[in-house]
């Protein structure tokens, strides 16, 4: 097959969707293997074989203080209030307030005004409505307690319009580069602090093992170590240093380390589905990113979808409080995934106390939270939620917001960096977010030479990629799956097109673009540029890992190579896929 592309190269993983770095076949799902359950009695868990750490940020006796006085002033309404979040699509500033919200989030596909993504300003005035309205005099007298705001900044401030788009986590393992991550999350977390914004469910730490997962893009890698080489670089550049003045404040953001634990281990690649991988693996493999996050103080860790040997993380008390709380000494909260609560056993979208239980200290409840809240409510009254957990819950909600300052901060629109909105795309923001895309391209090969295009040459550009930021750009992109966007959504952005015109011109080549690759005249060289629709949670779960090639890339490849026209194919793609035809 080789023979067929005497005179072509590969160039794989532009821009958001990066390229894999290094799959092992084994792993890669490509002969479907996957490990089955075996016995019940590996769900046992051992705390003493997981790795003993201490929380890295000191007590802080004031902090502690404050904590004790919240708790002994606020209601038990104020309470199991402070522990639910929800969606700013399924609830108001006044709702969050009366319910006494500790939470809200966007999900993929809600923005300010209803709107499936909105500009910076509309942001900013949305995030000073939840804040004003939650920190109001309560008549009651019971404590003010400002709401957080929590958004998938996952490869930059990717939910707003014009924000710098990095490559996908993929692409950025690839790269092999932890100093470039720390400062690819100082970049996200100003822009953050630009909108109003100050929590970040980012980073992922899963270590992707079967790629028909449609979040294998969302990994490093599939290699812990990869992975576990980010995890500091990366949340110390979202939230800062611990003991600097502007930890998690200033130009720094609370990040979260996300899914706890073994999303990535899942049987044949399923989104939320069951892991039964052995603890020892668990450990060594799934969670190796969780150590260092912890040790750079991560503050939040959101707990996976997924079952370990068909228990739900959601609920597991041994992994959530025995090994994560106890052991790994983590003392940031605990968050639950987007009604993940309603997939445990006994419980439903509006009633978990088994969760709550278990360790976990906010739920995410987009449009269940109402209901939710009144039955926590009558479980803390009738004792089945325990005081001293719903206390330890709020407590750990608490400590993040007085460490990172929240409790006396200014309102959003006026605390370090808001409504610069001129930092949204900037010029040295987008400069970090060119060199991530270089550093993460992966040449396959190069055969004749091919590479590097040469001035004087006559430039075909072809494939439906060429001239699509969505494309390049993937899931969780404006939208929650990156799909539905126009060309005008990405004020600032450059596609592969006219990237390569600009060089083109610059250099003395011509450069034509023809999506269907037909042309009058004769090109020296034809640039192709197709891959893999966008796609994320669960929508890109796959059967198998041959390209589904939706547009006949093949067959323009084909006329090229007919032609005698040598080609340069642009592949771009989540996850390392079955293209040798190619
Ligand atoms: C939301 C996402 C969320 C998903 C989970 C979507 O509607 O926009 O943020 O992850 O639902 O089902
Ligand atoms: C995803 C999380 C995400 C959350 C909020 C969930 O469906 O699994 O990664 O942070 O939605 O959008």
């Amino acid at each position: 097959m080789t023979g067929r592309f005497v005179r072509s190269s590969l160039l794989a993983g532009l821009a958001a969707f990066g390229l894999y770095s290094c799959a092992p076949l084994e792993s890669s799902g490509l002969r479907g293997s996957s490990p089955t359950a075996t016995s019940g009695a590996l769900t046992r868990v051992d705390p003493s074989i997981w790795p003993s750490l201490r929380d890295p940020v000191p007590t802080d006796p004031q902090v502690e203080e404050r904590i004790a006085e919240f708790l002994a002033a606020m209601s038990l309404e104020q309470k199991v209030g402070q522990i639910i979040q929800a969606d700013i699509g399924s609830v108001t500033p006044e709702q969050a307030a009366a319910y006494h919200l500790g939470s809200v989030l966007n999900g993929g596909n809600s923005a300010p005004g209803g709107k499936p993504f909105a500009t910076g300003p509309e942001w900013l005035a949305a995030a000073e409505a939840f804040y004003k309205a939650s920190t109001r005099e309560r008549p009651d007298g019971t404590p003010v307690i400002p709401i957080i705001w929590g958004s998938d900044a996952v490869h930059g401030h990717n939910n707003v319009i014009g924000a710098t788009i990095f490559p996908h986590n993929i692409g950025l393992g690839a790269m092999r580069d932890p100093e470039l991550m720390r400062r690819i999350g100082e970049v996200t977390a100003v822009e953050m602090r630009v909108t109003g914004l100050d929590w970040t469910f980012a980073p992922t730490l899963a270590v992707p093992r079967d790629d028909r997962w449609g979040r294998t893009y969302e990994g490093f890698s599939e290699d812990p170590d990869i992975v576990a080489s980010y995890a500091a670089p990366l949340v110390e550049g979202l939230q800062g240093k611990i003991g600097d003045q502007d930890w998690l404040r200033g130009d720094h953001i609370v990040a979260t380390a996300k899914h706890f634990v073994g999303d990535g281990a899942t049987n044949e690649g399923r989104d939320q589905g069951d892991s039964t991988v052995s603890e020892e693996s668990l450990r060594d493999v799934q969670a190796a990113g969780y150590i260092p996050a912890i040790e750079a103080g991560v503050q939040s860790v959101m707990v996976s979808f997924s079952s370990w040997h068909g228990e739900k993380l959601t609920a597991h008390r041994p992994l959530l409080t025995d090994v994560l709380k106890g052991r790994m000494d983590f003392g940031g909260f605990l968050v639950g995934d987007w009604n993940a609560h309603g997939q445990v056993e006994e419980c439903t979208n509006t009633s978990c106390a088994g969760a709550i239980d278990a360790g976990l200290d906010m739920f995410m409840a987009p449009d269940s939270w109402r209901g939710l809240y009144d039955n926590t409510l009558a479980q803390a009254r009738s004792g089945l939620i325990s005081r001293e957990r719903l206390d330890d819950a709020v407590a750990r909600i608490l400590r993040v917001k007085l460490r990172s300052g929240l409790m006396d901060a200014d309102p959003p629109s006026e605390r370090p960096n808001a409504g610069r909105f001129e930092l949204l795309g900037s010029p040295e923001h987008r400069a970090v977010a060119r060199e991530a895309v270089r550093r993460s391209l992966v040449l396959l090969k190069n055969e004749s030479a091919t590479l590097p295009l040469r001035s004087g040459q006559r430039v075909l550009v072809a494939g439906d990629g060429a001239d699509d930021i969505g494309k390049q750009s993937g899931g969780w992109t404006l939208t929650w799956q990156g799909t539905d966007t126009a060309r005008s959504d990405f004020p600032g952005a450059t596609s592969i097109w006219q990237g390569l015109r600009e060089v083109a011109e610059a250099n003395g080549a011509e450069a034509v673009l023809s999506e269907d690759g037909s042309y009058a005249e004769r090109p020296d060289v034809a640039v192709i540029v197709f891959g893999e629709d966008p796609y994320a949670e669960f929508q890109g779960d796959v059967p198998d890992l041959a390209f589904r090639d939706e547009h006949d890339t093949l067959g323009m490849l084909r006329q090229f190579q007919d032609a005698g026209i040598p080609t340069v194919s642009i592949f771009l793609s989540g996850r390392p896929l079955w293209v040798n035809p190619y």
